[in-house]
């Protein structure tokens, strides 16, 4: 098998998977018992979250695990409408969200809030000049992706975090796509609240966390219940999965620097080789290193990804979280029918090679010979 899905989700190396393994076969406790066996269990999840922290670049107390990055978006979306309940009820987002926080910005509309979406520009691009100009005095909340997941775009979060700082508006970034993949830390980015996804790392599915800063006074809690994770997010911690998550960050950052010049290396390859494929054509401007989109430019998407994948080769029709529906990402750009209806979504991961490039780029060019365009 090809695997090119990596922003749909990553392969879990056996050190991730064995660790996980050990944690369920002896390491059961409940970190909430006072014997032995919990107050160890504890003290691990309080280390492996020291681990996650690390690599966010924030304190342990500031992270909060979460079971995926969808959560970590709601409870974010939830937490800065909360605080700021008596500022107004105005929420800037983008228009090329991930639906976790697309559609929790919409729950918030139906109860009353009005929500600004602010559309790109047709190579995906976003500036912060845009999204500041949209913040009014009641605006509770702006939530802007870090890295957009279908075009591999990224988003200046910092200098929007620069733009509110005086503001009591609170920054939510989606980073599920940013995290190890292009560089910053919490410290510095400056935002209020940075989602974070373990399976998007090596790590399992069912593992996230969320950062909360400073500027968050009292979090509202996601859920409530017996008081864990400072009494934030209630519920028995899921002590396997973040012992995965923690594993696939130590795993991910021993030589971060050559992984992401490596998936660089590829993408660059990738869009050279592909550009040579007659009606291929590349989409956005992405700059993270791990995710190329292209459009062959009349043929439908859907069929591209079912014929390659009757190859054993992975690729997406823009994201996988959307089930055949077409993307809002791609929708937004407002391409020709023809170009946005042949966008397929490439991403690559540490172990991706050059030849599993060169297969990709066989197996498309063959549909483009063999199959008739039909948009
Ligand atoms: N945000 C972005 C940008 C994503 O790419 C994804 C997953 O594809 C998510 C959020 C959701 O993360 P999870 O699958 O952990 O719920």
């Amino acid at each position: 098998m090809i695997y090119l899905d990596h922003a749909a989700t990553t392969p879990i190396p056996p050190e991730v998977a064995d660790t996980m393994y050990e944690v369920l076969k002896s390491q059961f406790g409940n970190p909430s018992s006072q014997y032995q066996l919990g107050l160890d269990m504890k003290k691990q999840v309080e280390d492996w979250r020291k681990t996650v922290a690390g690599a966010l670049g924030c304190e342990a107390k500031q992270l909060f695990f979460t079971s995926c990055g969808t959560e970590g978006d709601n409870w974010a979306v939830q937490a800065a409408c909360w605080q700021n309940r008596h500022l107004g009820r105005h929420i800037v987002t983008t228009a090329v969200e991930h639906s976790a926080v697309l559609e929790a910005c919409r729950w918030m509309e139906k109860q009353g809030y009005e929500v600004t979406y602010i559309a790109p520009d047709g190579n995906g691009g976003i500036t912060a000049e845009q999204v500041l100009e949209a913040v009014r005095p009641d605006t509770a909340l702006v939530s802007v992706m870090m890295v957009n997941n279908e075009l591999g775009n990224v988003y200046p979060i910092a200098e929007i975090a620069k733009g509110l700082a005086a503001k009591k508006t609170l920054l939510h970034t989606d980073a599920v796509q940013g995290f190890l993949k292009v560089p910053f830390t919490a410290r510095a980015l400056g935002a209020d609240f940075i989602t974070i996804s373990a399976h998007k790392i090596g790590g399992p599915k069912g593992a996230g966390a969320l950062y909360i800063g400073p500027r968050v006074r009292n979090p509202r809690p996601l859920l409530a219940g017996g008081g864990q994770e400072g009494s934030f997010r209630s519920g028995t911690e899921a002590t396997a999965q973040i012992a995965g998550f923690a594993k696939a960050v130590e795993l991910r950052t021993e030589n971060l620097a050559d992984k992401l010049a490596h998936m660089a290396a590829v993408k660059a390859y990738a869009a050279e080789t592909l550009s040579a494929i007659p009606d291929l054509r590349i989409i956005g401007s992405g700059t993270a290193p791990h995710i190329l989109s292209v459009s062959l430019v009349g043929w439908p998407s859907q069929n591209i990804v079912n014929d390659l994948s009757g190859q054993g080769i992975c690729v997406s029709a823009g994201s996988a979280c959307h089930q055949g529906r077409p993307s809002h990402v791609v929708a937004a750009l407002k391409l020709p029918k023809r170009v946005a209806g042949g966008v397929i979504r490439l991403s690559f991961g540490p172990e991706t090679s050059q030849a599993d490039i060169d297969a990709c780029a066989e197996a498309l060019r063959r549909h483009h010979d063999t199959r008739m365009p039909m948009l």
